[in-house]
This record gives C-alpha cells, structure tokens and sequence, in this order.
C-alpha cells in the first residue's frame, strides 16, 4: 500500500486549510492544517496516525500498485469507449478573409490562395462526412476568417451549405465577429443552429480599440444589435470574450452590461473567456499576454472584487466548478486534445486538418476532400494515437488525468512532436479553484 500517483495535494488559495483530490478514485477533501501534517508526516514516514491512515485508504489516495493498474485500466478503457460513441464536431471555414483587422488575429498571416469556395466544394464536403463519419453523432462548425461577410455571393454560398446540412439533419454552429449577423437573420432562422459564437472584447471603446473594421471602424454596436436579433430569433448565443492584459480590466464592465441587457437570464445565452495567447507566430505586443496561472489569478481577484462578473461568466479552475456544482469529479481526462478524434477540420481549398488550431497553416494539412479524396493515413494514425499514455512525458505526472496532456498543436509548435507535453497548471488552478469555491 502506498500512496496514489494520481494524488494532487496543495494548500487552498486565500485559507490555512490544504486539499487533496485524485481523479482515478474520485475522491476529494480539504484537509485541516493538522490532518496537512498528519500526511507529511505518514509520507515521510516519521509518525502514523491509524485513523487517518485509514481514512487515506478508504479514500483511495493510499492504493495498491496493481489495484491502482487496473482501476487505471478499466477507467482508460471506459474513457475510449465514450468517446467513440461522442459527438464529432465539424468545422468548414468557407474563406480565410476577414471584414476585421483584429489586433491579436492569429491568422493575419495566413495566405489566401486564389481559390473560392464554390458549391462543388460544398457537396464534396457533405459527400465526405457523410461517408466516412457514417454511424457518428456529429455537427457542424461554420468558422473563418469570417464566415458571415455581408456580400450576396457569400450569402447564396452559406444559404446553401445551411440547405445542405438541413437535408443531412445537421445542427450548425457558426464562430463569428458579429458584424454582419442582422444581415443573415433571414438565413440562418431557416437553418439547425445550436449556436453562434459572438466575440465581444469588453464594451464600448475597450472592444473598438482591438476589434475594428479593415480601414478602421468601431464595431460594438452592430454587435450588440446582432446579439439581441439573435436572442429575439431563439438563436441560441455563445459571447466569447478574448482576455489579456490589456482589456482583462473591462470584465466586470462586460459583465454588467450582458446582466443589464437581460442576456445573462436568457436560457439561450452562455459565455466563455479566452485567453489571448502566442499560438502559430509572435502577436504584436506579447508582453500583453497573460500565462493561464495569471489570466485565472486576475479573474480570481476581480470576482472577489465584482462578485457579479459570477453571473455573466464563472471559471472552471481545472475540475474545481465542476466538483463545486456536481458534489463529484469529472472522469479522468485521458486525453485533452480532440484532434482526428472527436474533432475535423476543413477548408474551402479542399483540404482536411485535424482540428482548428491548424486548419489552413501551411505543412498541417493531412490530405483533400477535393477535387479528390486522399488522406494521408500515418499523419492521422499520429494525431489519433495522442494521448497520456502515448506523451512519454506524461507517463508519471501525477496530473494527467486532470490535465490530459494539453494541445497537440501547441506542443508541436514547441517540440515539432504531436506526442509531446502541454502542461496545464493544474494544480496552481485548483488552489485558486477551492479558494474560490469549496473552501466552506
Ligand atoms: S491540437 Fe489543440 S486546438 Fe487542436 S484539437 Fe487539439 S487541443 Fe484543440
Ligand atoms: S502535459 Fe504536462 S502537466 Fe499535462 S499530463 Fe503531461 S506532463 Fe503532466
């Protein structure tokens, strides 16, 4: 018997008191400063409290090694069982070009070669998912650039891939700046969407000064219109918010003003908060970038202050909301990267990625769609087979299950392997976590 490789123990955020989890079993508990010591000491062996050692192994974080073997397993096994049987989000970029000239836009870059997306690229997509995601729950992704540039000859193309999915019986979720939504109202309330992903970086000037038009031109506003004509279509919203240090401040602004136009009480509106990070080429002024630790930290301290940014967007700190909310923990993360799993990416050249970090980048593509289909099936088989039992790095960390590995595109983009580490600061985020909610 000894103790779990899977226990993450730290001290909570804000408190004297400490915790400790472990995903494999599914326990967790917050630990005095007594029973803190009581543990050290057990670990480096220089007293044993019978009792509390008891409570370790009825707890699962004092295990047997072949105990612990095959707990960890059956849980891998159980884990891509369920995800065979998951949802496999689509995405379809219709064009790299954007009506926006984002300060921070990761594919400022990328090239648009002189091709246009036509509806023979459209049918040879629907012919494709259809074939080989046979038998898969799955949906659509409709992503850029800007997919919802207001020009007739891209509405007639995005009216007929909405027609095409319509036929197929599939839902579709667009990601966009919001710009041009009142323009396609009438389109998209004839379609299957699940949801509309609408950037707003703060309010007023604080998202003008990073999220304008090609030539100049605020953008708020129209907006902000899009998202009440989307709420008053039962067009289900998803306001995404791209933080770092230079608009992190405009959150509870944000927040109040989502609470005060009466988005944050509609069922059909939810948040998410991203962090502005380095992903393919340096951005501009990275020094505005925040590491994941501090994005949280400030998010921590900002909620404490403006406790009603809780209504508008609350943060997940690793597995902390979800223990908080569900009284249990999550099963464990074998993988976090759905790349070639439960996730796909295509363009309007007729190339096939493997997810949406590296949809159109240069040297990521793994094959065509059109003008005919081949697949290049070892570069695939890779992205397939990554995950923490596949990383080398990741084989002893006691935070995989939690963590999952991170991105395969980042660590790529670091060790030029897919099968390489991204570590997420589990358990720096978990003390925040507790601290913010489960510490009563
Ligand atoms: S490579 Fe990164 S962005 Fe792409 S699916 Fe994996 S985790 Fe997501
Ligand atoms: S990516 Fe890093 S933190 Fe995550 S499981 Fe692997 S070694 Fe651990």
């Amino acid at each position: 018997m000894g103790f779990s490789k899977h226990n993450i123990f730290s001290k909570i955020s804000g408190s004297e008191n400490f915790f400790i989890l472990n995903i494999l079993t599914g326990n967790a508990d917050i630990l005095t400063p007594h029973e803190w010591k009581l543990l050290n000491d057990l670990k480096e062996g220089t007293s044993v409290d019978p009792e509390f050692e008891k409570s370790l192994i009825d707890n699962g974080y004092l295990i047997s090694e072949q105990e612990e073997n095959s707990l960890y397993r059956s849980k891998y096994l159980d884990f891509i069982d369920s995800r065979d049987k998951d949802e496999i989000q689509v995405f379809f970029v219709p064009n790299y070009s954007c009506n926006f000239a984002c300060t921070y836009c990761y594919q400022d870059e990328y090239a648009n070669p002189g091709q246009v997306l036509t509806k023979e690229v459209i049918d040879a997509f629907f012919q494709y998912i259809i074939k080989e995601f046979a038998g898969r729950k799955k949906y659509i992704t409709v992503f850029g650039g800007e997919p919802l540039l207001n020009s007739i000859h891209q509405k007639e193309l995005i009216a007929y891939l909405l027609y095409q999915a319509n036929t197929f019986n599939l839902d579709v979720c667009f990601v966009t700046n919001g710009f041009s939504i009142e323009e396609y109202l009438e389109i998209l309330t004839k379609a299957r969407i699940r949801e509309i992903q609408i950037t707003l970086d703060g309010i007023g000037e604080v998202h003008d000064k990073r999220r304008f038009l090609k030539g100049g031109g605020p953008t708020f506003s129209k907006i902000v219109k899009g998202i009440d004509a989307c709420l008053a279509n039962n067009l289900p919203v998803n306001l995404r918010m791209v933080a770092d240090r230079e608009n992190i401040g405009g959150l509870p602004d944000l927040a109040k003003f989502a609470i005060e136009k009466g988005w944050t009480a509609n069922p059909l509106f939810k948040t998410q908060l991203g962090r502005n990070y380095e992903l393919h080429h340096c951005q501009a002024s990275p020094d505005k970038l925040f590491s994941r630790v501090a994005l949280y930290e400030a998010i921590s301290k900002l909620t404490k202050e403006f406790p009603h940014i809780l209504e508008f967007y609350k943060p997940a700190y690793s597995v902390s909301k979800f223990l908080s909310e569900n009284g249990s923990l999550p099963d464990p993360l074998f993988d976090g990267c759905p790349a070639c799993k439960t996730e796909w990416a295509f363009d309007f050249t007729g190339q096939i990625f493997p997810c949406t970090a590296t949809v159109g980048k240069a040297n990521e593509s793994l094959g065509t769609f059109y003008p005919e289909v081949s697949v290049q099936g070892d570069r695939v088989d890779e992205w397939e087979s990554r995950d923490v039992t596949a990383i080398e790095g990741c084989k002893d960390c006691n935070l995989q299950l939690a963590c999952g590995g991170g991105c395969g595109s980042v660590a790529k983009n670091r060790t030029g392997q897919i099968c390489s580490t991204d570590c997420r600061p589990v358990r720096e985020l978990l003390e925040i976590g507790f601290g913010a909610y489960l510490n009563s």
